[in-house]
This record gives structure tokens, C-alpha cells and sequence, in this order.
């Protein structure tokens, strides 16, 4: 344990069976400290936290944030919702509860608790921006009628809820706006775009280019923002406001889909489909903010984390790497909607 025990906390990571929820939970416990994953299995799964199945520090109940939830704990991270546009918009009444009611029933909990709490909020609350690159000051440009809106409009309604709780009710808040993240854990049919091109090439399918590809996205590795999450909950209640993390590095997609068949050697062909309804054309974080208050800039090259997914992959895709999974949400566990249940320690 790297921390004494007077520092060891107990931590609430919902959503912690997720992509970056596990890595979160991953990057807390080699802290020392104590960490109570909640999560419905909607998006996540079992496998993202299996190897802390017999870690001491590590809990899981399989709980629905959008119902309230009872547990004495000394820092809250709410990473609790379906990120890619595939599942968010398959329940979009469920997306918006569990951005909303999610919200409500986390910041409850950290009002009664008198604890810290982070929201993970999204670059999505800029829509498709009109400014760039995008810094914490802009307002965003959001269709509130389209399909993506139970995603932007709920993510944004949970930064109001946290900035009026704290204003209204003390309660202690940080809020991350974070950008395209990325890396191993991602799941095969988490439908987002790196994901989607990986296991294309590796499988000799076509790459799914959506539109003429020349929208852009900037990627950051997960290792990177764990540490800008960490970073922020650390910084304390002077950074109360949303703060941008994500790199800055912006790429077309077809750009990402030569250096992703490049990284694969593979000879798939480039495929292009329509463009979804609503679909940013472009997206940068301003990370003047977290440079200076928070000292964070990612590390890790789109080379090498493409490399480093491409590997997660190839292990997934190999003979008995579970090839054949499940390639729906869930990987075809139960979702709670609406119960609590502790799984494990068994
Ligand atoms: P993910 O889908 O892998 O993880 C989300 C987790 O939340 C899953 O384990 C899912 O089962 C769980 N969940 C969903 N609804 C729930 C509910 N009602 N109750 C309890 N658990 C629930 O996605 P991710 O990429 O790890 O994203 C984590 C968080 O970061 C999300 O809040 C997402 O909006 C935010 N975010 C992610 C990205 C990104 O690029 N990965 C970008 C912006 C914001
Ligand atoms: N995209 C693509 N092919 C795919 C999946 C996505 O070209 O198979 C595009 C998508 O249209 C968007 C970008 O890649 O312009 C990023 O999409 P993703 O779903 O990963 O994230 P988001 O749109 O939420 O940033």
C-alpha cells in the first residue's frame, strides 16, 4: 500500500464496471484506498473487474444509480452512464434518468454525507461546436430535439444539478468534461469509433467511415485521464467549475482509420455510410485550465495507445479470447432498472 492508513478512503465509483470506471477503480485501489463499485451492467461487464474479484479493498453491488442508494463512503466519483451514441440512444428515457435522477440521488448521497463528489461530464455539452477548439467558457451548441439530446441535454442538466447543490446546498463538487477516451476494455460492440475500426481490420471487414470522414475528434488514453480525473478530485473546492480533459491532439477519422490499418498491417477496405443525425464535425478541448490548476497534460501518443488497444484487441479476437461473445450492451448480463444487489465478494 502506498498510502498510509489515516489516508486510506473509501470510495464510491458508480459506473466502476465500465471502460473507465474499471481503470479508475484499478488506479484507487493501487492508492490504498478502498473502492465500491456500483453499476447496473448496462454497457459494463463482469470482465472489466474480474481480476479484483479477490482484491480485499474491492466491492461490487449491482445497483441502478436512478434509485437512491444508502452506503457510508468518503469520496463519490459518478461515472455511471452508456457513453457511446450506439447504447445511449437505444433507452434514451433511461439515458436521461440516468443522467438526471443519477445526479440526484449522487449529490443526495454527498449532501448527507458531507463528501466530495465528481461529475463525469462530456465534451458532448458543446454539441457541435461553433467555437474551437472548445473552452470550459462556451455554451455549447446543442440540438435539444435530436437523438443525441438524452445524452447532451441529460449530461448537461447533471452539470446544473451539481453546480446547484453546491451553490444551494454546500455540497462540496468537481465536474470533468471529458473528451474522447480510449483504450484496452473497450468492448467489441461498444459501437464508438475506435473500437468499431480495430475490430474491423482486425477481421478483414470493412472499415465504416460515416460521412466523407473529415470530421474530427481528439483522443486521449485512458491512463491519462484517470490521472486528470484523480488530479481533480485532489484539487480541492477551488476547482468547483467544469474543467476540459482530454488531449488536444485532434484527428479526422479518416485519418484514425489509415493509422489504425497501418497498426494492423490489414488490408480492409475503407467503407462510407451516412452521416448519423446531429454528428459533431469537429471537436478540440481547451486544456489551459487543467494545465494550470490542475498541472495535468496527457502522456500517451495516438500511436502508442492505438498500439496498445490493437493489442487488447488481438487478445480478445485470438483463438479462445471469446471471440464469439456477446455483441450486444451488457455482454448479456442482467440490467437491475430499478433493484440493488451486492455480487461480490462472493
Ligand atoms: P461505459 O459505458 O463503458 O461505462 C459506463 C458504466 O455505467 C457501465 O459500466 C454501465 O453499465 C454503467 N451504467 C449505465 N447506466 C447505469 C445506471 N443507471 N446505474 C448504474 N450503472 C449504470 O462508458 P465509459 O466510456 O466508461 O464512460 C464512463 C463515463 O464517462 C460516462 O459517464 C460517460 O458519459 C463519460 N464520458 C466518457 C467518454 C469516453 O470517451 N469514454 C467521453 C465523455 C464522457
Ligand atoms: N464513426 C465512424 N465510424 C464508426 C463509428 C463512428 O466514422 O464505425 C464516427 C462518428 O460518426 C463520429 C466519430 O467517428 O464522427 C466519433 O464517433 P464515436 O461514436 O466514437 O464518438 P462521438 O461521436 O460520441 O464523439
Amino acid at each position: 500500500m502506498s498510502r498510509n492508513n489515516e489516508r486510506r478512503k473509501r470510495i464510491l465509483v458508480t459506473g466502476g464496471a465500465g471502460f473507465i470506471g474499471s481503470h479508475l477503480s484499478d488506479r484507487l485501489l493501487a492508492e490504498g484506498h478502498e473502492v465500491i463499485c456500483v453499476d447496473n451492467l448496462m454497457t459494463g461487464c463482469r470482465r472489466n473487474i474480474e481480476h479484483l474479484r479477490d482484491n480485499p479493498g474491492f466491492s461490487f453491488r449491482l445497483h441502478d444509480v436512478t434509485v437512491p442508494l444508502d452506503i457510508e463512503v468518503d469520496e463519490i466519483y459518478n461515472l455511471a452512464c452508456p457513453a457511446s451514441p450506439v447504447h445511449y440512444q437505444r433507452d434514451p428515457v433511461q439515458t436521461v434518468k440516468t443522467s438526471v435522477l443519477g445526479a440526484i440521488n449522487m449529490l443526495d448521497l454527498a449532501r448527507r454525507l458531507d463528501v466530495p463528489i465528481l461529475q463525469a461530464s462530456t465534451s458532448e455539452v458543446y454539441g457541435d461546436p461553433l467555437v474551437h477548439p472548445q473552452p470550459e467558457s462556451y455554451w455549447g451548441n446543442v440540438n435539444p430535439a435530436g437523438p443525441r439530446a438524452c445524452y447532451d441535454e441529460g449530461k448537461r442538466c447533471a452539470e446544473t444539478l451539481f453546480l446547484d447543490y453546491h451553490r444551494q446546498h454546500g455540497v462540496d463538487i468537481r465536474i470533468a468534461r471529458i473528451f474522447n477516451t480510449y483504450g484496452p476494455r473497450l468492448r467489441r460492440a461498444d459501437g464508438r469509433v475506435i473500437s468499431n475500426f480495430i475490430v474491423q481490420a482486425l477481421r478483414g471487414e470493412p472499415v465504416t467511415i460515416y460521412g466523407d470522414g473529415g470530421q474530427t475528434r481528439s483522443f486521449c488514453f485512458v491512463s491519462d485521464m484517470v490521472d486528470g480525473l484523480v488530479r481533480l478530485m485532489s484539487a480541492g473546492e477551488a476547482r468547483m467549475g467544469p474543467v476540459n480533459l482530454g488531449n488536444p491532439r485532434e484527428c479526422t477519422m479518416k485519418d484514425l482509420a489509415g493509422r489504425i490499418l497501418q497498426e494492423t498491417a490489414s488490408r480492409s477496405p475503407l467503407v462510407y455510410l451516412p452521416l448519423p443525425e446531429d454528428d459533431p464535425r469537429q471537436r478540440q478541448p481547451d486544456i489551459g485550465l487543467a494545465r494550470t490548476a490542475l498541472g495535468w497534460a496527457p502522456r500517451v501518443a495516438l500511436e502508442a495507445g492505438i498500439r496498445e488497444t490493437v493489442g487488447h484487441f488481438r487478445r480478445l479476437e485470438a483463438p479462445g479470447g471469446d471471440r464469439t461473445g456477446p455483441a450486444t450492451a451488457g455482454d448479456g448480463l442482467q440490467n437491475t432498472q430499478g433493484g440493488s444487489r451486492t455480487c461480490f465478494p462472493l
